[in-house]
């Protein structure tokens, strides 16, 4: 294996190298310097999602998972019901960790090659009073599908209910309505899109209803009303800070504004993903979403037919050659996935491609198509 793999998968992703270098040297957290490095990372954020008016970023320690259950816990209170709109493992996760959470979890389930439709979700709320929240994944990494966010968000702000969105996979590079998506609540990482390395996640929060969130989470560490408190307080971190992570990020942040910000990383990764899909199609291997369903962030490509094909040593051989890709998750069909997000561009995905038909022929199978 190379020393520095491409990392084809869902996260963590290949870093440049200048973000890798932003770790070569230490803060001290509750340093001046740090402090700032913070309050502008905060401040990007809202700009991203282009609602600096509106909200505020709060980020919390640890992978992603506890940014979601720092959301989920912080804004549905003891009592409270939540929609949960699952199409895949990252719908699942949110209804676990509600469940454990002792909130009460009412669900829209689809199959995880079927997007979510808002018209269901119209429904349920029309039947449902109850429900005080809606949550939903905007791109489900299980299978790449990308859930119509806006239109679920529109009816959701028509019946008046909170809206709750993991963005984890897609904040950064897809578009969120330009601002116009009416969500108290989104939750991403750092090791995604932005490219930075894993360590915190954040949650960008209607200042409005984080204030009405005092006392609701079932958890101290993971608090987002007394971490948003602690932040307005003294610029600090509540608990030791991830001081490294947030300074890649930092400069990984500055790399996206360059490239364009969410337009100039979603048209990469758009091409990214148009090299891929091709260019597997062209060794007969066939994608589980139609292209109109499919987000540029991950593809799965159902199980090759040839029984020549085992994944495990299609793996290993690609991680020679210094691609890793990613196993399948899917209940629906046996399958694998490659990532398209990263710092990865087009002779990047090239050179995936050769490894990819250089591997099967090793293997010697014919071609990728399912059985
Ligand atoms: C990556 C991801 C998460 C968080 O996963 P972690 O392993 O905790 O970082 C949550 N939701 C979605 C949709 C994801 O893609």
């Amino acid at each position: 294996m190379t020393e520095t793999p491409y990392l084809l998968t869902p996260g963590p992703l290949t870093t440049s190298a200048a973000t890798k270098a932003a770790m070569l040297r230490d803060w001290g957290s509750r340093d001046a310097a740090f402090i700032e490095l913070n309050a502008r990372v905060r401040a990007r954020l809202v700009e991203i999602a282009g609602v600096v008016d509106s909200h505020v970023a709060v980020p919390v320690q640890g992978s992603g998972t506890f940014a979601v259950e720092a959301m989920l816990g912080s804004f549905v209170p003891a009592g409270g019901v939540c929609l949960v709109l699952r199409n895949g493992a990252y719908g699942a996760r949110m209804v676990d960790i509600l469940t454990r959470a002792g909130r009460e979890v009412r669900e829209i389930v689809e199959p995880e090659n079927r997007p979510i439709d808002p018209a269901a979700v119209d429904a349920r709320l029309a039947a449902e009073a109850e429900i005080g929240h809606v949550a939903v994944v905007q791109c489900e990494t299980t299978s790449g599908i990308l859930n119509p966010v806006e239109g679920i968000g529109e009816v959701v702000a028509r019946h008046g209910r909170s809206y709750l969105i993991d963005a984890m996979s897609a904040f950064g590079a897809l578009p969120l309505g330009q601002g116009q998506v009416a969500f108290d609540a989104l939750a991403a990482s750092s090791n995604k899109c932005l490219e930075g390395v894993p360590g915190f996640g954040f949650v960008l929060c209607r200042e409005a209803a984080l204030a009405g969130c005092a006392g609701r989470a079932h958890s101290l560490s993971l608090d987002l009303h007394d971490q948003w408190r602690g932040f307005e307080g003294n610029a600090q971190w509540r608990f030791t800070p991830p001081t490294h992570v947030l300074a890649a990020f930092d400069q990984a942040l500055t790399e996206h504004a360059a490239e364009g910000g969410v337009q100039g990383r979603g048209g990469r990764y758009g091409e990214n993903c148009r090299i891929l899909v091709d260019g597997m199609r062209r060794l007969g291997f066939e994608t589980l979403l139609p292209d109109g369903l499919q987000a540029p962030i991950i593809v799965t490509f159902l199980m090759p037919g040839d029984p020549r094909f085992v994944f495990a040593e299609f793996y290993n051989r690609l991680g020679d050659k210094g691609f890793l890709i990613y196993p399948g998750k899917l209940t629906v069909a046996d399958s694998f996935r490659i990532g398209c997000i990263g710092h990865l561009g087009a002779a990047e995905m090239r050179a995936a491609l050769a490894a990819i038909e250089e591997t099967l022929a090793e293997m010697g199978v014919e071609n990728g198509s399912p059985a």
